[in-house]
C-alpha cells in the first residue's frame, strides 16, 4: 500500500500576508539593525506581559545571553530537568558552569517539585546550591513557577523559564513571559514552535539592568551608551567593547515574519487546543497516559505527548512507533534524557541516575500537533494510533 502523504509531528503555518510583510523588509532600507526588531520586542513585550525583551537568533542564544546576564560562570551549577531539548542544559557549559538535573514528576513530567526540594535540601549541606534553575515547560505545559520562586528566594537561585513550547500559555491568569516568578524567561521561533521567524528567540524581563545585560551580550558585549563607558567618549562614532560578546542579532526579515505571526498566536493555540481534547476524547479508554491538565495552567500545547502503560498493551512503544511510521504518521519522541547523551555521560551522568525522566523516555511518543492538522488528518491519526495498538 503506497502512502500518500506523511503527516508530520509539527509543522509551520505561513500566509500570504507573511510572505508580503518579509517582502516589504528586502525592499526597504535595513535588512538588519533597522526598525522591525524593536518592534517586534515591543509586540512581544505587550503579548507576553514583560517589561523588556531582546530579541536573538535562537532560543538557544536566549538561553545563553539570559545565563550571561545572570553572572553564570566557572564553579557555578545550574540544574534542570533531563527531559528537555539539550540547549536547556547547554547554555549553562558554554558559561563554564556545572550542570546537574532534577528528575521529573510523572504525572505533569515537568521538573518534580519534591525532588527539586529534596536536591536544594541536600545541595545546601554540601554547599552546591545552584546559581540558576532552568524551568522548562514541557510540551507548553507551565512549571509550578509560584513554588519555585518560593524556593529560589528561600536558598537564593535564579529562576530563567525555557518557555520554548510556552509562547500563548498562561500560568495563574498570567501570560508566560510576564516573568512573575522568574527573572527571566526565553521562547524559540524555530518553525516547529508554536510561532516562528525561521530561526528565532527572546529573551524577556522585567529586570531592566538584565535587559541591557542581554543587549550587551547579543551584539559583541559593544555599548554606545557613553554611561556605561570607562573614562569620556570620543565623539558621536564612538563606541566601546565593555563584555565579551557575540552575534546573536536577530534580522529585520525574521522580525517582520514574528511580527505578522504573532497576530495569529491566539487562533493558533486555540486550533492546538481542539486538536488536544480530538484527541483526548478518541483516545480515551486505550493504554496511554495523556497531557495533564490544571486549571490554574493554560498550556501553549506545543507537543501532544503519549505515554504508552506496555503492561496494559500489547505492543511496545518502539513497535508502536514503527507501526505509526509506516502508517505515515510523522511522529517523534520528545526528548532523550540530556543525561543519557555521550557529551553528558563523559561529565560522569548514567543509565539510572533519573528513574522518572528514563522511564517517560521508554514510553513516550509525540503525536502530530499543529494548527493546520485537519479534522481528516486527526482522524487518520487516530486511526492509526488505535491500529498500532491492536
Ligand atoms: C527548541 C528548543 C530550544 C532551542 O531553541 P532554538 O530556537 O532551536 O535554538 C530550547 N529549549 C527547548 C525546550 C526547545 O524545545
Amino acid at each position: 500500500m503506497a502512502i500518500e502523504k506523511t503527516i508530520p509531528y509539527g509543522r509551520q503555518n505561513i500566509s500570504d500576508e507573511d510572505i508580503q510583510r518579509v517582502v516589504e523588509v528586502l525592499k526597504s532600507d535595513y535588512l538588519t539593525q533597522g526598525p522591525m526588531v524593536p518592534e517586534f520586542e515591543n509586540q512581544i513585550c505587550s503579548y507576553a506581559g514583560s517589561k523588556y525583551a531582546t530579541a536573538v537568533n535562537s532560543g538557544t542564544s536566549a538561553l545563553h545571553i539570559a545565563c550571561l546576564a545572570l553572572g553564570l560562570g566557572k564553579g557555578d551549577w545550574l540544574w534542570t530537568t533531563p527531559i528537555t531539548f539539550v540547549a536547556s542544559a547547554n547554555c549553562g557549559l558554554y558559561c563554564g558552569a556545572k550542570i546537574d538535573f532534577i528528575d521529573i514528576d510523572p504525572e505533569t513530567w515537568n521538573l518534580s517539585i519534591e525532588k527539586l526540594k529534596l536536591k536544594l535540601e541536600a545541595a545546601e549541606n554540601s554547599n552546591r546550591l545552584p546559581k540558576i534553575v532552568v524551568a522548562v515547560h514541557l510540551c507548553g505545559y507551565p512549571c509550578d513557577m509560584e513554588i519555585i520562586h518560593e524556593l529560589s528566594k528561600q536558598y537564593g537561585f535564579h529562576v530563567i523559564e525555557d518557555a520554548s513550547h510556552a509562547v500563548g500559555g498562561k500560568y495563574k491568569g498570567e501570560p508566560i513571559g510576564s516573568c512573575q516568578f522568574s527573572d527571566i524567561t526565553v521562547f524559540s521561533f524555530h518553525p516547529v514552535k508554536t510561532i516562528t521567524t525561521g530561526e528565532g528567540g527572546m529573551a524577556v524581563t522585567n529586570d531592566r539592568e538584565l535587559s541591557t545585560r542581554m543587549e550587551l551580550f547579543r551584539s559583541h558585549g559593544i555599548t554606545r551608551d557613553p554611561m556605561l563607558m570607562t573614562g569620556k567618549t570620543h565623539g558621536p562614532w564612538y563606541y566601546q567593547q565593555i563584555e565579551l560578546g557575540y552575534n546573536y542579532r536577530m534580522t529585520d526579515l525574521q522580525a517582520a515574519l514574528g511580527i505578522s505571526q504573532l497576530r495569529r498566536i491566539d487562533e493558533f493555540i486555540a486550533r492546538r487546543h481542539y486538536i488536544a481534547k480530538r484527541y483526548d476524547e478518541e483516545l480515551a479508554g486505550y493504554p496511554l497516559q495523556k497531557p495533564h491538565r490544571s486549571s490554574d495552567k493554560y498550556s501553549g500545547m506545543h507537543l501532544y505527548v503519549v505515554r504508552l502503560k506496555e503492561k496494559q498493551a500489547n505492543t511496545t512503544r518502539h513497535e508502536m512507533f514503527d507501526s505509526l511510521r509506516k502508517q505515515g504518521i510523522g511522529v517523534n519522541v520528545h526528548y532523550i534524557p540530556v543525561h543519557t547523551q555521550p557529551y553528558y555521560k563523559k561529565m560522569g551522568f548514567t543509565f539510572g541516575d533519573f528513574p522518572e525522566a528514563e522511564q517517560y523516555y521508554s514510553e513516550a511518543i509525540s503525536l502530530p500537533m499543529f494548527p493546520d492538522l485537519t479534522d481528516e488528518d486527526i482522524e487518520t491519526v487516530v486511526g492509526a494510533v488505535r491500529k498500532s495498538l491492536k
